[in-house]
């Protein structure tokens, strides 16, 4: 019988196969001649005995153990191969218990010989083929993808996860010109070096691998097939993703109050457009809803004190959204409740659209769904439209909040959209609701019975669902035209928790000091939905909520969320959730080229062809990129979530955007 698995200990990178994988192995062979690396695998070391835990898991087989050898980094080409030389391998088949880099060196300085991976590299988490892991002292650290299924005996001691352009496993992929790989035209094919070196050993490739036989479909069954893919790509919009939701942690989770803070931090540029002038200095003393800027501009948006309390400073902080330092008005809590609003407009109805859209200016609301475009301005389109959508869809994995907003704000919400609805002079109202949304569809629904003016519309679960130009297009079948709005399309896109601001703004005159959002990710220990004041430092929310310091944290969703270097932020209005989520184990060295697979331009909502952004992109060619409609992209991020070469594309994308109006604004 052969051992269970060692356990892992210090410095172990590797570990011993299964019992029943070793038992497969080596009934392949009638001797093995064993080279264990015992640098890494403490375990391993027996000067007496001689490999006693290697001898033990081989105990229960017919091979015969025709020598052992034992490295010390066994990854240290130089020094195994003076050790080979003195000790010569003592049979044609050599078992090596170490990560894959060991292996690889061993077949590498023995060609002849076939060499069995008796141990896997421990996988460092994360996709296999990205997250290359480093080991003892190679000097080639992407020889090992620590993918924890090592089968270089398979490959003749030659990683096709590493050495193949597309990491293929189970052959070349036929693209090969002259035995040089299609992908990188200076390189060897893998798999053709792998085939050579097998056939010299007199082997051939024939691991059992598990793929559709499509010989075996029908061609009916095969057209359905496609049939199926491709309308489903074209569901709706063209393109898109299905990433998991992750949202049942905090999804059934009820909106609670978050404290106020003892210190807010309440920046003067908080929307699109130019920031707000402060209104307040250092020692004014100000009531929460007060106004301490004022708008600066048509496209701007005031700004309101979030908590009573004394203005601290005016000074500069790290800005969540720009992520660079930006001015903001630093309240000190006065521990008071003193509060001021606007008069309530309790016969809004009578009243006409410019005095409604004059509160929405002056209650300060913009777009909550995180655009952050002041409202006011939204709600005077330079042409008539027919229809108003409100977007119920947070798409965005994680985030949940929206979708609370809806099932406990519901009347709030659908008199806001009235008030919209009324200011916009149209008559059809539309709540896009995604199917995951179940509840927030039937008490929409339920509030709604009986009436024609306003309808829920349930939409198929897709990202990204919530943006506007796909909403549009779902709910109205009409595209928006290249670098322009949905009011050129007929249409008014308000999220839902900007319509409970409009509603509480008008009704209750209410400016926009609070908002709703979501704490959660996999590395926050109680997830939540919470009202938050506007200024809240994030660092309360996140140690209230048990996050984890070492976590990669997400203002927004982890689609399109906007990654944070620390936790020195503070609330926006435009902050619909902090996500804090696993970094990834291991940083890539270097991003891989494109290999072609045109996943990102199946992916592609806007009908864009990604990888010529990834070609052009690292060749800094910004002219080319904008030639090929980067301008259009709504960085959604669908091509670099589903990329198999994991290149940042969404960077790359917004680097050219950035060259592209730099080059726009020069006379
Ligand atoms: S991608 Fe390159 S290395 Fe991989 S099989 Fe194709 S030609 Fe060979
Ligand atoms: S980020 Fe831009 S290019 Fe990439 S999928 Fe989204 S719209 Fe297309
Ligand atoms: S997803 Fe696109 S950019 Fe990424 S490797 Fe495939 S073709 Fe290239």
């Amino acid at each position: 019988m052969l051992t269970d698995r060692p356990v892992i200990c210090d410095y172990a990178k590797f570990r011993a196969k299964k019992s029943e994988e070793l038992s497969v192995l080596l009934a392949q062979t009638p001797s093995v001649f064993l080279i264990v690396c015992t640098k890494c695998f403490h375990r391993m070391r027996d000067e007496d005995a001689g490999c006693p835990e290697v001898r033990n898991a081989l105990a229960g087989c017919a091979t015969t153990i025709a020598g052992c050898l034992e490295v010390d980094f066994l990854c240290n080409r130089e020094k195994t191969s003076v050790l080979l030389a003195t000790h010569p391998c003592g049979s044609s088949t050599a078992g090596v218990f170490s990560c894959g880099v060991g292996v690889q060196v061993v077949a590498d300085l023995l060609p002849d010989t076939c060499v069995l991976a008796l141990a896997d590299s421990i996988p460092h988490g994360g996709n296999a083929t990205t997250d290359v892991a480093y080991h003892g002292v190679s000097l080639r650290p992407w020889q090992c993808a620590a993918c924890g299924q090592c089968r270089l005996q398979d490959t003749a001691g030659i990683c096709p996860v590493v050495e193949c352009a597309k990491s293929l496993v189970n052959g070349p992929c036929g693209g090969a010109k002259n035995g040089m790989c299609e992908v990188h035209e200076s390189l060897p094919c893998a798999w053709e070096r792998i085939y050579a070196r097998l056939s010299a050993q007199g082997r051939q490739f024939s691991p059992p691998v598990q793929v559709h036989n499509c010989a075996s479909f029908s061609p009916e069954k095969k057209a359905s097939l496609s049939a199926e893919v491709r309308q489903k790509r074209r569901e709706g919009f063209p393109g898109g993703l299905y990433p998991p939701d992750e949202k049942e942690r905090a999804g059934s989770l009820s909106l609670a109050r978050f404290p106020d803070p003892q210190v807010a931090v309440v920046f003067l540029s908080q929307h699109a457009g130019a920031p707000a002038r402060p209104l307040v200095k250092k020692g004014d003393r100000v009531k929460a809803g007060q106004e301490i800027a004022e708008t600066a501009a048509a496209i701007s948006a005031a700004v309101h004190a979030p908590i009573p309390g004394v203005v601290a400073e005016i000074s500069e902080r790290f800005h969540p959204s720009l992520l660079t330092p930006a001015p903001a008005v630093i309240i000190e809590h006065d521990g008071s409740g003193a509060s001021v609003s606007l008069p309530p407009m309790t016969g809004w109805r009578s009243l006409d659209p410019a005095t409604l859209r004059q509160r929405v200016r002056q209650a300060g609301i913009v777009g909550l769904g995180g655009a952050m475009f002041p409202s006011d301005v939204k709600l005077n389109p330079p042409r008539p439209v027919d229809t108003l959508i409100i977007n119920g869809c947070e798409c965005e994995p994680i985030l949940s909040a929206d979708n609370l907003t809806m099932v406990e704000c519901a009347d709030d919400l659908l008199d806001g959209a009235e008030m919209l609805r009324h200011i916009l002079g149209v008559t059809r109202c539309l709540i896009a609701v995604e199917e995951n949304k179940p509840r927030a569809c039937a008490v929409l629904t339920e509030r709604l019975a009986g009436r024609d003016d306003i309808s829920v519309v349930p939409v198929k679960t897709k990202y990204p669902q919530g943006a506007e130009r796909m909403l549009v297009l779902r709910l109205l079948g009409r595209r928006i035209p290249e670098g322009k709005l949905p009011c050129d399309a007929g249409a008014v896109v308000f999220n839902v928790s900007t319509a409970v601001a409009v509603c509480r703004a008008v009704r209750d005159g209410l400016p926009l000091i609070e908002r709703a959002l979501t704490v959660a990710g996999a590395l926050v220990k109680n997830p939540a939905n919470l009202i938050v004041k506007i200024g809240t430092p994030f660092a309360d929310l996140l140690r209230a909520h048990g996050a984890d310091e070492e976590s990669r944290l997400l203002m927004g969703g982890p689609m399109m969320g906007v990654a944070q270097p620390s936790w020195s932020g503070a609330v926006i209005k435009g902050t619909t959730g902090l996500c804090a989520v696993p970094r990834p184990a291991v940083i890539p060295s270097e991003e891989r080229d494109c290999i072609k697979c045109g996943r990102c331009v199946d992916a592609c909502p806007m009908d864009l062809v990604p990888s010529r952004y990834a070609f052009h992109g690292k060749r800094q060619e910004w002219a080319q990129m904008q030639r090929h409609g980067v301008l259009s992209c709504i960085e959604c991020g669908c091509c670099e979530y589903i990329c198999s070469a994991k290149i940042a594309l969404v960077s790359l994308i917004r680097k050219a955007k950035i060259h592209a109006r730099h080059l726009t604004a020069k006379p």
